[in-house]
């Protein structure tokens, strides 16, 4: 495993010989083992009530905005306008709010997105295996949740309330739904937050005893950058835009077969200088606020984060295409989950 020293090492070395060759052992690797395959998916916002109080977060719990959580039909128009662009993978996020979207209410929402998507994946408030195994008799496959900073003392800072504020019963939440069942399991930290070296050193660890313990699940790793939210920044992000592509080289060395995710928090430029180097799973035609697909107007939305890639499903397709990339919007026919 990569030391603390080394991973500074990296992101401290600028010479262009050394990124050359860093580049292309993360492309040669990403090549190897994925082609010139690019998963997509969107993701689709139920809830924005939440009980935590997370500073860097536009759903936070102080935040004065109009709370709004999809209903059935609601989730019905949403999810029919995102199948419409041709996604066939979702994720649907909640706030955490155990009350105003209880396990109950994700169930339903995943018996009606098995009409629309072949998978179907959540990023909502971490629960316990039991619940994780009912949601996955439901027709989830995957669970998105990341640690944002695996630093306890950062952590504390910026999550001051509500359940999130538990900083191992949140580490230990991908343990819980790989043994709950869930085939993909997408961890990954906050850029920007804290410490980004001890923050990766933390992660690849995290990562390497998942794999070690749950061979069987298949992995994902993200590193979202801090974004604004309506323009403000509640923080800033000081990861440079050669350091984040450094980190994706980095983790595709280290994990050759770990997909890689990008979304449209970062510029389409960049997005496309990532792509040749390791990304393999990329969101598209992206809304966070919720109901921002069908419901409601963009000057209603309120947004968890800034987008900065615009370009519709379609738009992307013709541009992977256009770089030689095969895009996937499903690689998988839904069958129903089972014990
Ligand atoms: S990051 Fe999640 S838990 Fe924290 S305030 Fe935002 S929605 Fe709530």
């Amino acid at each position: 495993m990569i030391s603390l020293p080394e991973i500074k090492d990296i992101l401290n070395n600028n010479d262009p010989a050394f990124l050359e060759g860093l580049a292309r052992k993360s492309r040669t690797l990403t090549q190897q083992y994925f082609g010139r395959a690019v998963s997509l998916y969107a993701p689709l916002y139920l809830s924005n009530y939440c009980s935590s109080h997370c500073t860097y977060c536009g759903f936070q719990s102080k935040n004065r905005i109009a709370r709004v959580r999809l209903t059935p039909e609601q989730m019905q128009s949403e999810m029919k306008a995102v199948a419409e662009t041709g996604i066939e993978s979702i994720l649907l996020l909640t706030g955490e709010s155990y009350e105003a979207t209880p396990l109950s209410y994700l169930k339903e929402a995943s018996t009606i997105a098995k009409q629309y998507f072949s998978s179907i994946s959540m990023e909502v408030h971490p629960m316990g295996t039991e619940e994780y195994r009912e949601l996955f008799l439901s027709g989830v496959d995957g669970i998105t949740v990341y640690q944002e900073t695996y630093d306890r003392g950062r952590y504390k800072e910026v999550h001051l309330s509500g359940k999130k504020s538990d900083y191992d019963y949140r580490r230990d939440t991908p343990q819980r739904a790989a043994r709950a069942g869930m085939r993909h399991i997408s961890l990954g930290v906050l850029l920007g937050l804290s410490d980004t070296v001890g923050d990766l050193l933390a992660l690849y660890g995290h990562l390497r005893w998942m794999e070690k313990h749950f061979p069987g699940v298949e992995y994902s790793l993200s590193f979202p950058r801090l974004r604004k939210i309506k323009g403000r920044a509640f923080a800033i992000c000081n990861v440079s835009d050669l350091d984040f592509i450094k980190i994706l080289c980095l983790t595709r060395i280290l994990f050759p077969r770990v997909g890689l995710n990008l979304s449209t928090r970062e510029t389409s430029a960049l997005r496309g200088h990532a792509l040749e180097l390791g990304i393999t799973r990329i969101s598209a035609g992206s809304n966070t606020s919720v109901g921002g697909y069908h419901l409601k107007s963009a000057g209603e939305q309120e947004p968890q984060f800034d987008i900065e890639d615009q370009r519709s499903v379609e738009e992307i397709v013709e541009y992977l295409k256009s770089k030689d990339f095969d895009p996937v919007l499903t690689d998988w026919r839904r069958i129903e989950n089972s014990v």
